[in-house]
């Protein structure tokens, strides 16, 4: 891991996900939508920040034609409970009906944002939807949500890193961790 980053690693209690772990698992993951999707064109609508390198990271390793459409959605407002209320930030030039979408995400965790942003793409008419998340945590969700693929289950603890933040900071470790009840100062 570079020098660069140590500083913030201090920040971490342990980690659970090496950067190594996390390639590994996404190439897999591309691979299988490579066959899955084989002959297709897809349709990404990828939710920010969270998923930011997640998204990065599979889509270059999938070798059939992509199209992007980013979207923000917030439930968390700052902190590390879910306020139970999301926000969805839906782009005007959207286009889903009879497309092959793929809905990525980092976490599922109360399953309240992929919910409302999965029935919304369905509500498109789609040609079919399938949805992956980088981690699923083992908790009891507030909705059903069917997820296609699931990069790694983890317990119910707050994450940071790879995308993920806590009060905005934390997104660019390289590495997934949980995080020191005394830090950050
Ligand atoms: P859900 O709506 O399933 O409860 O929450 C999904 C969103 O909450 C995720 O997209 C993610 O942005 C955020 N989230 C859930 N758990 C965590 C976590 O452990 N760490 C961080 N940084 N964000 C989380
Ligand atoms: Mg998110």
């Amino acid at each position: 891991m570079s020098s660069s980053v140590t500083g913030v690693i201090q920040d971490l209690e342990r980690i659970l996900l090496t950067p190594a772990q996390i390639s590994t698992r996404v190439t897999e993951m591309a691979a299988r939508l490579n066959v899955e999707l084989a002959g297709k064109v897809v349709t990404v609508v990828a939710l920010m920040d969270g998923g930011l390198f997640f998204v990065a990271d599979l889509l270059r390793g999938l070798e059939i034609p992509v199209r992007l459409f980013t979207l923000s959605a917030s439930s968390y407002q700052g902190g590390t409970d879910t306020s139970g209320e999301v926000k969805v930030n839906w782009p005007a030039n959207i286009e889903l009906r009879d497309q092959d979408v793929l809905l990525l995400d980092d976490i599922l965790d109360t399953g309240l944002t992929l919910d409302i942003i999965s029935k919304r793409i369905l509500a498109e008419q789609p040609a079919s939807l399938r949805t992956c998340v980088l981690l699923s945590k083992r908790r009891q969700r507030l909705r059903d949500v069917p997820l296609d693929d699931a990069g790694f289950e983890i317990d119910d603890e707050f994450v940071v890193g790879y995308g993920m933040d806590y009060q905005g900071r934390f997104r660019n470790l390289p590495c997934i961790g949980i995080l020191n009840p005394n830090k950050p100062s």
